[in-house]
């Protein structure tokens, strides 16, 4: 496939199993096997964030959603941009600490439409990106599209810089180590402090 995409923010550092599109075996805030619609691009909080290609907002507002049965905060996509693409497909921009746009507004790659953090399901500051095969709001695998499909290539294995930032660090290590899904809620004893879950 091809398209004229741009990287939403310019990735940094090393990429985990978590992070890619596809199937994850352990998810860090539920714990169990799932689907993961988009890919993600662990930032430094703060980092800003750029459309991939012009469009209109659809949405911008904070996602609280939680999964039935679970516990902490939610699992959805906390403060997300939602753009409608000029060629048609909705792009998801979620976990964002700041949103600088709102709907409506017509946007392109000069854009800045917010600034990462890691809020909602988020538990390693960070960009969820997500693209929809077109204009729906449902997700899962059978309504998006690998975002590797259809970015710029990057030698995303040369990507070596570690993520400092503690506390998310700890289990940033781990999701990177060679062992990706072996972390448990005790990685993660922020998961329920809100100064944390932004
Ligand atoms: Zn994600």
């Amino acid at each position: 496939m091809e398209s004229n995409y741009i990287w939403p923010i310019k990735p940094k550092y090393k990429v985990a199993e978590h992070d890619k599109y596809g199937i994850r075996k352990n998810h860090y805030v539920l714990f169990k096997e799932r689907a993961h619609s988009g890919f993600d691009i662990t930032a430094d909080i703060g980092t800003e964030v750029h459309p991939i290609a012009s469009g209109r907002v659809l949405l911008a507002e904070f996602d609280g959603t939680t999964t039935e049965g679970f516990d902490a905060f939610n699992d959805g996509y906390g403060n997300k941009v939602e753009i409608l693409n000029d060629d048609g497909r909705r792009v998801v921009y979620g976990h964002l600490r700041e949103i600088l746009v709102k709907p409506g507004d017509i946007v392109n790659t000069e854009t800045i439409i917010g600034k990462t953090g890691s809020s909602g399901g988020s538990r390693v500051p960070h960009l969820h990106l997500e693209i929809r095969k077109e204009n729906t709001e449902e997700t899962g695998l059978a309504y998006t599209i690998n975002p590797l499909e259809l970015l710029p290539k990057i030698d995303l294995s040369s990507l070596k810089e570690e993520f400092t930032l503690e506390p998310y660090a700890t289990l940033w290590r781990k999701l990177v180590s060679d062992k990706p899904w072996e972390f448990t809620k005790e990685d993660i004893p922020y998961s329920e402090d809100k100064n944390y879950i932004r």
